[in-house]
């Protein structure tokens, strides 16, 4: 009878496991394994055993030879898994995976027996078959190679002659100008949901597991895309912090713990361009901007939420507090802010900025209209500013705001020139003539309710009662 524990067939089993129930996040949902296996086993309680036997809790524990939980072979080919409900949720959990790890590992059916006990097998082989199901259990609930990944990216690596245990060396993207102190087994700990015993025991045989992955050639390959649902998040207002905040952008704060937070949110998904522009604008869904554009064309919102003390920290457009130092950004102080917060509410299907698409066509030296947009006039003389059927302008200009000179006096800058498709000014902000003084162009909000109330309509043909 073989008593040295085979380390190599419970990972190898813990990995097939989640495979085949694809899992896809952790911490692992054990439920999700149980329906995927539900003809194998059933998982429950010792309420429930104690209500079905009418016994006591400890006669329960003494039948079923722990206190914590024991799997029950039918002699043909089904389990229940028993647990302890008084336990802690961690320890529960690592309880059923080390049960689910005796029913994989066939250690009731190899020594033909329905509950295994040290008195039942005897102590020697009993200790052999509980090594190698928290060896499973281990690799069912913090996979090595995910273990690994996770304390990679925290910058966390093994000391050079292995007695220094694992510990933070470098910097990375995530801990970049975090603050907070944490050890290999917190993280550990937090996402994957287990006790702090079985995260200490998971960093303590990580490195002899990795081994095992490579002398015996394990493929973890079908498990490399589970990911973590453990993220940083503000401790205050539950944001996801950003790789690199210093700061809250949410709310300013500067303390960000690791946790499983279903509370937890995400600022939207903001893209930027190559001139580090908001594209598409986190407003009206615009990306059409010239290269040195500060502003939207459409709907007048600064292409980036620059911090209002260093005007190099570019912040989310949801930002109100600097991710670097904290200070407030430029769209706090504005309605901005409150736009962009908006916008996210009607997010509309498809892609907005179709909507703003122009046919006025013009001449991309003097941005000069080929055809009056008002009167439809084609015919200019040379050097012509006005349309001379109605006298419209024929370049877009801004219509800057007054602004307060040196002397005290209030003076009104030139005016920008602009595509005739803009409702506001690229370079100040300001509304254009077509826009604000003639009416030609509509604006964003306009255009969308335009086409959210088309859209409507058009549905109603499709409604069936
Ligand atoms: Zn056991
Ligand atoms: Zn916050
Ligand atoms: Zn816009
Ligand atoms: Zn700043
Ligand atoms: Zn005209
Ligand atoms: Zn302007």
């Amino acid at each position: 009878m073989r008593l040295a524990p085979n380390y190599q067939l419970p990972i190898a089993e813990a990995l097939a496991v989640l495979e085949d129930s694809a899992v896809d996040r952790f911490p692992v949902d054990l439920h999700a394994i149980q329906r995927q296996f539900h003809k194998l086993f059933q998982i429950r309680s010792y309420g429930m055993f104690m209500k079905t036997h009418c016994t006591s809790r400890e006669e329960c524990s003494h039948y079923l030879g722990s206190e914590d939980g024991a799997a029950v072979f039918d002699g043909h080919g089904r389990y229940i898994v028993y647990y302890n409900e008084e336990k802690r949720k961690q320890r529960t959990r690592f309880t059923i995976a080390h049960e689910i790890g005796h029913i994989f590992l066939d250690h009731h059916r190899e020594h033909g027996i329905s509950i295994l006990t040290a008195n039942g097998v005897g102590q020697d082989l009993y200790g052999r078959l509980e090594k190698e199901a928290d060896c499973f259990a281990r690799n069912l609930l913090c996979p090595a190679y995910h273990a690994k990944k996770l304390l990679d990216a925290h910058g966390i690596t093994r000391g050079s002659n292995g007695s220094d245990g694992w510990a933070r060396t470098k910097e990375t993207r995530i801990t970049e100008n975090l603050e907070t102190i944490f050890y290999a087994e917190d993280l550990v700990e937090t996402a994957f949901d287990v006790s702090t015993a079985a995260a200490k025991a998971r960093v303590d045989f990580l490195k002899a597991d990795m081994n095992k992955y490579a002398s015996y050639q394990m493929d973890w390959e079908p498990t490399s895309h589970i990911r973590h649902a453990a993220a940083w998040y503000c401790s205050k207002c539950g944001l996801e912090r950003f790789p690199g905040s210093s700061y809250c952008s949410e709310c300013g704060r500067k303390l960000f713990v690791f946790q499983v937070n279903p509370a937890g949110f995400q600022y939207r998904e903001a893209g930027m361009n190559d001139n580090k522009q908001f594209s598409p604008c986190p407003v009206c869904g615009n990306k059409e901007f010239s290269r040195d554009a500060g502003f939207c064309k459409i709907c007048g919102t600064p292409l980036s939420n620059a911090c209002t003390h260093d005007a190099t920290h570019l912040n989310h457009p949801e930002a109100r507090h600097c991710y670097a130092c904290g200070k407030p950004t430029v769209f706090k102080q504005t309605d901005y802010h409150f736009r962009v917060k908006q916008s996210l509410m009607h997010t509309i299907e498809g892609d907005p900025s179709m909507i703003y698409k122009s046919d006025i066509q013009y001449d991309p030296l003097t941005n000069k209209v080929d055809e009056c947009p008002r009167c439809l006039n084609e015919t200019f003389s040379e050097g012509a500013q006005y349309c001379r059927i109605c006298g419209l302008e024929l370049v877009n200009k801004c219509i800057p705001e007054p602004v307060e000179g040196q002397n005290g006096y209030y003076y009104t800058p030139d005016p920008h020139e602009n595509l005739p498709d803009a409702r506001f000014c690229e370079q100040c902000g300001a509304p254009t003539v077509y826009f604000q003084k003639h009416g030609i162009l509509k604006g964003y909000e306009e255009a969308l309710r335009e086409l959210s109330g088309k859209s409507a309509h058009e549905d109603d043909g499709d409604i069936p009662f």
